[in-house]
Formats: structure tokens, sequence, C-alpha cells
């Protein structure tokens, strides 16, 4: 049984000009101990469709799921407040801004210590002992003397650490990082990323990483899901999303990945062309307006999954036996 288990998730949000079909019918799960990569532009669904799952919508959005669950739970069973409690024991979350995560009125040990011991039913020393031990996983120094020191007091790296050390602090089951070093200078990223990395290892906890940043999925990774218009258009291990790309999108962010003989980070340089309008969402492929293989049948048919693999899924008319389109491959 996997971890959690999604079923055709749909999300809409209702604002003046129409319904925003953000997350248009997804499935995919994540297995125990794995790390699971959601790739896309800003706008494709994937931090809405884990803000879905976590019921962490805003009061205009509207969701329905055929199926999501979670640890043997079902999901689609318990209420907002069920979930808080799920929020911080069973899954941990990191966001891009520590500072709009963090209290600025609080001490990081006020925020460290108080959901370990709620959380846990322990007494307040063993939940500082704990926290103590926790900055010192992440590598923060001097622990005792940090605990009683304010958010600001930080650097936005050891920000980011505090907020690592939040989320790993019940022992969660699933980690949800979204562009967790994104505000982050290069040189920070690169040891957030390493300590993640080093967590994931120790801990075996599963982890959904969030990013725009094809380079951070290659690291951290087992699996892929790239995401656009609100869909899944590929799916499949790190080898075959990186070797054996099958969809016209997914060639596009290989190929705007820069070499690393420029020195540069691998940051996806966008496609050309713009995001589909999700108020008023294409009839057919969500990427036929950007797409240079685009055929006839693509603006008017939705693409099904074709399954590839046990691991690797695509939808793109021109894996279809009849289209006319010729199958090319990126070499990476
Ligand atoms: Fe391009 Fe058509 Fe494939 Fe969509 S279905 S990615 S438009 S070839």
């Amino acid at each position: 049984m996997h971890l959690l288990q999604v079923q055709n998730l749909r999300t809409t949000f209702r604002i003046d000009a129409g319904q925003v079909q953000a997350v248009r019918g997804i499935s995919f799960y994540v297995k125990k101990g794995e790390s699971l990569g959601i790739v896309g532009e800003s706008g494709s669904g994937k931090s809405v469709s884990m803000l879905s799952i976590m019921k962490l919508l805003p009061q205009n959005a509207e969701l329905q799921a055929d199926h999501v669950q979670f640890n043997g739970q079902d999901l689609n069973q318990i209420d907002q407040k069920e979930m808080r409690k799920m929020l911080g024991s069973e899954i941990g979350m990191i966001f891009q801004d520590p500072m709009s995560s963090l209290n600025p009125l609080l001490t990081i040990g006020d925020q460290i210590v108080e959901p370990i011991r709620i959380h846990q039913k322990i007494s307040k020393e063993a939940a500082r002992k704990k926290a103590i031990d926790i900055l010192r996983i992440v590598e923060i120094p001097s622990p005792e003397k940090r605990l009683k020191q304010y958010p600001h007091e930080f650097s936005g790296g050891m920000r980011q650490r505090v907020m690592i050390a939040i989320a790993i602090s019940c022992n969660p089951k699933l980690l949800i990082a979204d562009e967790p070093t994104t505000a982050l200078d290069v040189t920070i990223q690169a040891q957030i990323l390493d300590l993640m990395h080093d967590l994931k290892n120790k801990m075996q906890t599963s982890i959904v990483m969030i990013t725009h940043d094809l380079g951070v999925i290659a690291n951290m990774c087992n699996r892929v899901l790239v995401m656009y218009g609100g869909t899944i258009v590929e799916e499949g291990t790190i080898r075959e999303i990186f070797y054996q790309p099958k969809h016209p999108y997914t060639w596009g962010l290989i190929k705007s990945i820069p070499t690393v003989s420029t020195g540069k980070r691998e940051k996806l340089i966008p496609i050309p062309g713009s995001p589909p309008d999700l108020i008023a969402p294409p009839k057919g492929c969500p990427f036929t307006a950007r797409c240079e293989y685009a055929m006839k049948i693509c603006e008017k048919i939705p693409p099904q999954q074709i399954t590839l693999s046990e691991t690797h899924r695509a939808a793109c008319w021109l894996m279809h036996p009849k289209a006319s389109g010729v199958a090319k491959e990126v070499t990476v």
C-alpha cells in the first residue's frame, strides 16, 4: 500500500472572472520512503494540488477527489480540524518563505517546543531537550542559546533550517517541501538541499518536493511528476524523465537546462509562450498553443495517458500509433 494515493483530484477557485480550474483531474501516489518531485511552471497546479490534499485552501476554493488516502486513512472523510492535527504530526511542511511561516513575536523555542509538547504529549522540559537535539540535527550552532532568540535574529538560511526543524520535529511520515530554496542565495540553497538530502537518508521520511528547478529534482528525487495546465503530462523515474522523456513539454524543460559548462545553476528558462487560461482551458491538449509538434487532433481532443512502463506515463497524441506526427526524443 502506498503512503499517499490520490485519484482524480480537481480544484477550482471562484473569482469574479469565473472559475479557475487550477487542478484538473490528477492521480498519483507517493511510496513509503521515496522522494517525489513535482515540477512545472508557476500556475501549473503543483502547489495547489498538495495544498488541496492538506485542506489548506482559501474559502473560494472547491475541491473534489474520487479518493485521497494517506497512511491508510481516507482524507475525504476527515474535517479540517482533524487534518490540522495530522499536519505537524504525520505530515510536515516546508515553504518557500520561512519568514512568513514563522511567528515574528515568538521565540524559536516557543515555535518548536510547543508543537512537540502537544503532538507527542511530553513534558515541557522533555520537549525542550528534543528541540535542542533537532536544532543540532539541522546544524544550527549553539542551539540552547538560539532557542531563546526571535526569527529576525536568524539569517534566511538559518530560518529555513528552523522551518525544517519544526517540520521534522514530530517524525512525520511525509514531508512536503514547496520551493524550499527559491528565496535563498545560491550557496545557501546548496547547503539546505544537502541538509534535506541527509535527512531524507537518515529519517526514511517520504518527501514531496515541489519545484520549478530540475536540478533540485535530479539531486533529491526518485520519481517525477511533470505538471502543465493543471494536469500531469508526464510521470516517471528520474532516469525515464531525464533520459527517455516522451512529452514535448518535458523535452522543453530539459532542453532549457543550462549545461554544466555554462557554470550556471540548473534553473528553468521559460519555454516561449504563456500557460493556458485555466478559466477557459483548451478543449484538447493544454500544451497545444506552445507545442511545435501540435496536430489537428491536439486542439480538439485531450490526449489520454499512455502507459510506457510500470513507472512511466505520458499524455501526448504523438505516442498514439495512428498519429501522423513522428515522435521525437530529446537527447540529453
Ligand atoms: Fe503537442 Fe499534441 Fe502532444 Fe499536446 S498532444 S504535447 S499539442 S503533440
